[in-house]
């Protein structure tokens, strides 16, 4: 058993907000959101990275459809942004493959443009 905080919310050994789940991918509410909404979409395998991911990516091309899919339902009907932080200089904290889904208000790009 690793001790990863993603594999504990897919394996329902900590609570999170869901608010979709598949067979492929969980998403819920971000515990410290950065936007006026901000949701995680996780998929239920652990990869660290993209990098790690198998070829071909077809369950992350499933996911990015079904985001489009639900992204009314979140509140996201102005629009929205997906962010995949990879690695330290990104600032990824949690290394669990996951794509940030952010919205709900006009997004600044201050903090992506690089220093
Ligand atoms: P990263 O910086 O790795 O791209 O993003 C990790 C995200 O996971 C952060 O936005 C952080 O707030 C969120 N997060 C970390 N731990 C938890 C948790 O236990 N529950 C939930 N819902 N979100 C978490
Ligand atoms: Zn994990």
């Amino acid at each position: 058993m690793n001790n990863c905080v993603f594999c504990s919310i897919v394996g329902g050994k900590i609570p999170a907000e869901k608010f979709y789940e598949d067979d492929d991918f969980i998403v819920f509410a971000d515990i410290e959101p950065k936007a006026a909404v901000h949701y995680l979409a996780v998929p239920k395998i652990h990869y660290a990275l993209l990098s790690d991911m198998p070829d071909g990516g077809e369950a992350l091309g499933r996911i990015l459809k079904k985001i489009s899919a639900l992204a009314p339902e979140l509140g996201l009907k102005n629009g929205y942004r997906l962010i995949v932080n990879q690695g330290a200089d990104a600032g990824q904290t949690v290394f669990h493959l996951h794509i940030h889904i952010l919205g709900g208000q006009p997004l600044p790009f201050a903090d992506m443009r690089p220093r």
